[in-house]
C-alpha cells in the first residue's frame, strides 16, 4: 500500500495482481506463478503468456540471475516463500532463512529431535531434494520407515518420499512433480495429503519390523500419545507401526477368513490418520486404556478415512471386544490399536 492505496495483491501459491491506479480507478493486471519442483517461483507471466519476471536460484536459494521485464516486482519466490526485500530473508513462518548463508537466523525451536544436527541447518544441507514446509508434517521414521513409506506410495498411488535423515514424509505426483497443496485431490487422498501440509500438527509413526522396541511390545499398531510445543502452538503426536505384522494380518485375513482387511499401506496411513486426530484435538494426551474416549474418537476417525467398507470396522471390533482370540491371531488383533 502506498498512500493508502492497494498495490499488489498476492495469492501465494499461485500468482499475483498488480493493481495500477489513474486517480480513483484501480486496474488489475493478474500474473502467475510458473515453478520448479521444490515450488520456487521461477517465472511469471501475464494473461497473454508473455514472461513478465524470472529469477534463477543457487542450490540454497539465493539469486543468481534476475530479470523483471515488467509489472511489479514479486516477493514470493525460493520454494514459494516470501522474501523480505529489505533484509533479503525468506519467511517460514516459524523462522526466517538467508539464502546467501544458506542457513536459518535463529536456532531451530525442534532441535532436541536431531540432535546430529546443528540447529541452524536448512535441509539437512540437501536443499536441492527437500523443501521446509514450516517445518511440520508428517514423519515415518524407524527401521522400516523406507518399506511402509512405499506401502503408502501404493495406497495412494502418488510417490511418497521419507527424509532419511528426519523421516519428514513429503509427496510427488506422477510427472514428478513435488506436490505442495491438496488442489486437485479429494477424498481420503486429499486428507492424508492435508496432514503433510498442515503447520500446526506433526504425527510421527514410528516403524518396525520387530516384536518388541525395548520394552514396548508392537502389535499392528499402538498410540503412544502427544504433547504440545507451547512456544510454537505445534502439537505432535506419535504412533507405532509393525509392518510384518500388518502383512501376516492382510494375509490371515484372505486365506483364513476370505476376508480383505486392508493393505500395510492402509494399516500405517489408519495409525498415521489417528496420531494425527489426537495431536490436532487432544494435544497433551497420553494413552493409557483402549477405553479412553480420545483414543476411541481418533481411532474412529482414522477407519473412517482408511476403511470404506463398513464390513471391515465390524471385523476389527469384533476382535477389539475380545470375540475370536486364538493362538494365530490373537497378537495381531487384541492390540489393534
Ligand atoms: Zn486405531
Amino acid at each position: 500500500m502506498t498512500a493508502g492505496k492497494l498495490k499488489q495483491i498476492n495469492i501465494a501459491g499461485i500468482g499475483s495482481v498488480d493493481v495500477s491506479w489513474n486517480g480513483s480507478t484501480a486496474s488489475f493486471d493478474k500474473q502467475y506463478y510458473i515453478k520448479d519442483h521444490l515450488g520456487s517461483v521461477r517465472l511469471a507471466k501475464n494473461l497473454a503468456g508473455t514472461v513478465v519476471s524470472a529469477r534463477n536460484y543457487s542450490a540454497f536459494g539465493e539469486t543468481i540471475q534476475e530479470s523483471v521485464t515488467s509489472g511489479k516486482n514479486k516477493r514470493y519466490r525460493f520454494t514459494g516463500k516470501e522474501r523480505d526485500d529489505e533484509t533479503n530473508m525468506d519467511y517460514f513462518g516459524a523462522r526466517y532463512y538467508d539464502a546467501e548463508v544458506g542457513r536459518w537466523n535463529t536456532v531451530d525451536p525442534l532441535y532436541e529431535k536431531y540432535p546430529g544436527w546443528s540447529p541452524y541447518n536448512y535441509c539437512m544441507n540437501r536443499p536441492y531434494n527437500i523443501i521446509d514446509p514450516d517445518g511440520c508434517g508428517v514423519f515415518i521414521t524407524g527401521t522400516s520407515s523406507e518399506n511402509v513409506t512405499q506401502e503408502l506410495s501404493k495406497k495412494y498411488g502418488l510417490e511418497f518420499r521419507c527424509d532419511p535423515g528426519t523421516g519428514l514424509l513429503s509427496a510427488y505426483d506422477s510427472d514428478g512433480n513435488r506436490i505442495n497443496s491438496t488442489d486437485g485431490y479429494s477424498g481420503a487422498t486429499e486428507d492424508f495429503l492435508s496432514m503433510i501440509f498442515d503447520t500446526k500438527t506433526e504425527a510421527e509413526l514410528a516403524c518396525t519390523d520387530k516384536d518388541y522396541e525395548g520394552e514396548i511390545q508392537i502389535l499392528v499398531g499402538g498410540i503412544e500419545g502427544s504433547h504440545e510445543i507451547k512456544e510454537l502452538g505445534v502439537s505432535w503426536s506419535k504412533n507405532y507401526f509393525n509392518i510384518s505384522h500388518s502383512k501376516k494380518a492382510a494375509e490371515l485375513a484372505s486365506t483364513q477368513f476370505k476376508q480383505n482387511w486392508g493393505t500395510p499401506g492402509n494399516d500405517a496411513a489408519h495409525e498415521i490418520f489417528e496420531a494425527y486426530f489426537v495431536g490436532k484435538n487432544y494435544p497433551n494426551y497420553h494413552h493409557k486404556d483402549p477405553k479412553d474416549p480420545e483414543y476411541q474418537v481418533a481411532h474412529n476417525y482414522a477407519l473412517s478415512k482408511t476403511f470404506n467398507n463398513p464390513n471391515l470396522a465390524l471385523v476389527y471390533n469384533g476382535f477389539g471386544g475380545g470375540g475370536i482370540r486364538d493362538v494365530t491371531t490373537w497378537v495381531y488383533f487384541t492390540i489393534y490399536r
